[in-house]
């Protein structure tokens, strides 16, 4: 197996005190969630190991919300209170990027299904693979 082609691509927060880099593939699988927060947020989520992201800038202008078993970890930029990516519950060893604060789409094809977050437990366990090193 050749392995798939990552490319690192920028996104941040709305002010700009947040800013990450995520390598993903071109074809990138997504997940439009239902929970009571991700509702709310409008939150796309592209959830990748933790070595395909990288914080470049903003660690100090991080707050973290957290609810329910509190294991995800929900950051937002302290400024302008916009949440570009944050530790999902499904993936606690990985990052849960939002494909709505990245940069540049061009080339990116992002495949965006539904997830029921309503139904965590339900549905949770298909997730887990996201957050691995692929071989
Ligand atoms: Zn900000």
């Amino acid at each position: 197996m050749s392995g798939e082609a990552f490319a690192w691509r920028t996104g941040g927060c709305h002010c700009g005190a947040v800013r990450f880099e995520a390598a993903l593939p071109a074809v990138v699988e997504a997940q439009s969630c239902n929970c009571s927060i991700c509702e709310k947020t409008g939150f796309v989520h592209i959830i990748v190991p933790e070595s395909r992201f990288r914080l470049a800038r903003g660690e100090d202008s991080l707050t973290t919300y957290t609810f329910n078993t509190g294991v995800a970890k929900h950051l937002f930029c302290k400024v302008c209170g916009i949440k570009s990516f944050y530790r999902p519950r499904s993936n606690p060893d990985g990052w849960s990027v939002n494909a709505r604060c990245l940069d540049d789409v061009e080339g990116l094809d992002i495949q965006i299904e539904a997830f029921d977050g309503r139904n965590w437990e339900a549905g949770a366990a298909a997730l887990a693979h996201l957050s691995h090193d692929r071989a």
